[in-house]
């Protein structure tokens, strides 16, 4: 199962996190919810891979701790996403598409 692309439709914003939304249901610690807007990492699909902390050019992710989810017990927190230049290398190289960046959602910060 990929990343809701209309996640703002279908979600709700549960909290705050890193100065991002984190889109909800959360229930901590088996759902965690989706973090960020312009770029949104599903924390319930993302299995701690790598590729986009690797990959990305500006650092937008940084690791979190998520102790006992059932995925991963970390995931890559977009705690940067306003520095985002939407190249998509994230999106492209997530094994699980855990990951939707629209540039269209950058205003809606
Ligand atoms: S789209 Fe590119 S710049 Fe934006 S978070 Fe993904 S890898 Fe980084």
């Amino acid at each position: 199962m990929a990343i809701d692309p209309k996640f703002e439709e279908n979600r709700d914003v549960a909290d705050e996190h890193e100065d991002h939304r984190v889109w909800g249901p959360v229930d901590e610690p088996e759902q965690l919810g989706i973090h960020g807007t312009h770029v949104a990492v599903d924390f319930d699909i993302c299995i701690a891979d790598g590729a986009c902390l690797e990959d990305c050019p500006v650092d937008v992710f940084e690791w979190v701790d998520t102790p006992d989810h059932p995925e991963s017990e970390i995931k890559a927190d977009p705690v940067k996403e306003e520095q985002c230049i939407d190249c998509m290398l994230c999106v492209d190289v997530c094994p699980v598409d855990a990951i939707d960046v629209d540039p269209g959602r950058a205003g809606r910060l």
